[in-house]
């Protein structure tokens, strides 16, 4: 059988029984859409950017954005969810522990 912890308070969740929440977060650098243009793409651009690429297979290192993709997953019971959309970002929390701490 499944056993299956809220991410965020660690309470068992029973599936068919407690309702549970998938959080899906992915972040990866962002493109200029208008970084491309038309003359980027005719031939002698894109063998370039082949050579690039090639060079950079060979040196061992992709490009430096390759890794800036993560994803997370999480699963959380209903109370956390709740909290969770609220405040993706746990702005809230921040700011709170802030004021506390004088
Ligand atoms: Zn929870």
């Amino acid at each position: 059988m499944m056993h299956i912890t809220c991410d965020s308070c660690g309470k068992d969740l029973q599936p068919g029984d407690d309702p549970r929440y998938v959080i899906k977060i992915e972040a990866f650098a962002a493109h200029d859409p208008g970084e491309i243009t038309e003359d980027d793409l005719d031939e002698d651009h894109l063998e370039e950017i082949g050579q690039l690429l090639l060079d950079m297979e060979a040196s061992g290192e992709g490009p430096e954005l390759a890794d800036a993709r993560k994803k997370f997953r999480y699963d959380l019971c209903h109370d956390c969810h709740k909290k969770f959309v609220r405040d993706p970002l746990g702005r809230e929390f921040i700011q709170k522990f802030d004021f506390s701490e004088n």
